[in-house]
């Protein structure tokens, strides 16, 4: 399993979200686990003018020279300096993706909230859409799928889908369905999940949000049991795996008491584990 992680895209951590390490975190989790499974792929961050071709060129410059504050609600230098990581993470994972035709992992989070002027919900810039819209200037696809299993609408991936008119981009958050576990229930998120994965299939590449927030235990999600996240997972990779694919981290905020930080987020590297041995049962 490829996975691109450098250090620096781990940003500093903060009080409104656990998680801020939980790339490292994760990526440890899988070399612990896996072996010589995981493969870790270096990359190059993203540009601010790649960035601004999702968002407003002020605000990425505020943001970026901290004179606007990011999607943690603080002007933190150090949030600002792992973000060009954090995109640049997902932007070289889809690009060996589609140059491979293979499925990678980009272990990030914080990207679907980013609107084309705001940032908010613990996300600054929207990777997703800075990957899209890199990957459709290189020329290197026509149509992007956008397969967002975080717990929470990408309100930000819409802002800018519509901002920009774009009408190239698949887009399915399933936050926008399914607010509260009744909703999911009998089958319905299953339903939801087969159409959305049958309109990804024309696309040349798919971005897939693999979120650990939609989990029945998670404070801010609360929808679906393990099994079915599990299930989730098994048929994404099942349905899409023949095309090229980047999945990520997205959300997840379970925390237990514990000594060290990972043992405190214990049940959200659980969750991404059961991805990641999917991933390799699937492609190696
Ligand atoms: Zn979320």
């Amino acid at each position: 399993m490829k996975v691109f992680y450098r250090p620096e895209q781990v940003g500093p951590a903060q009080h409104s979200s656990p998680s801020a390490h939980k790339p490292r975190l994760v990526v440890e989790d899988w070399i612990r686990r896996f072996g010589a499974s995981i493969e870790v792929y270096n990359f190059e961050p993203v540009t601010e003018e790649q960035i601004a071709r999702a968002h407003q060129p002020d605000f990425v410059k505020g943001v970026l020279t901290g004179t606007v504050a990011n999607g943690f609600g603080n002007r933190d230098r150090k949030v600002a300096d792992s973000l060009a990581f954090t995109s640049g993470s997902m932007l070289a994972a889809a690009e060996y993706a589609v140059l491979h035709n293979e499925v990678v992992c980009s272990p990030t989070s914080g990207f679907h909230h980013a609107e084309y002027r705001n940032a908010g919900g613990y996300c600054t810039f929207n990777g997703l859409m800075v990957t899209a819209l890199a990957l459709k200037d290189a020329g290197l696809v026509n149509r992007v799928a956008i397969l967002d299993c975080d717990a929470h609408y990408g309100n930000g991936t819409d802002s800018i889908i519509n901002r920009l008119g774009i009408d190239w981009i698949e887009h399915y958050t399933q936050g926008r369905e399914f607010g509260l576990a009744y909703n999911a229930a009998n089958g319905a998120y299953e339903r939801w999940l087969g159409t959305a994965i049958e309109r990804c299939k024309g696309c040349d590449v798919v971005l897939y949000q693999a979120g650990a927030d939609p989990h029945i235990d998670d404070p801010l999600g609360g929808i679906l049991t393990t099994a079915q996240m599990v299930a989730r997972d098994r048929r994404v990779f099942e349905c899409l795996g023949h095309l090229p694919m980047v999945w990520n981290l997205a959300g997840g905020y379970q925390v237990v008491a514990g000594e060290t930080e990972a043992e405190q987020i214990e049940p959200v590297l659980a969750l991404h584990r059961e991805t990641a041995r999917l991933h390799i049962e699937f492609f190696g």
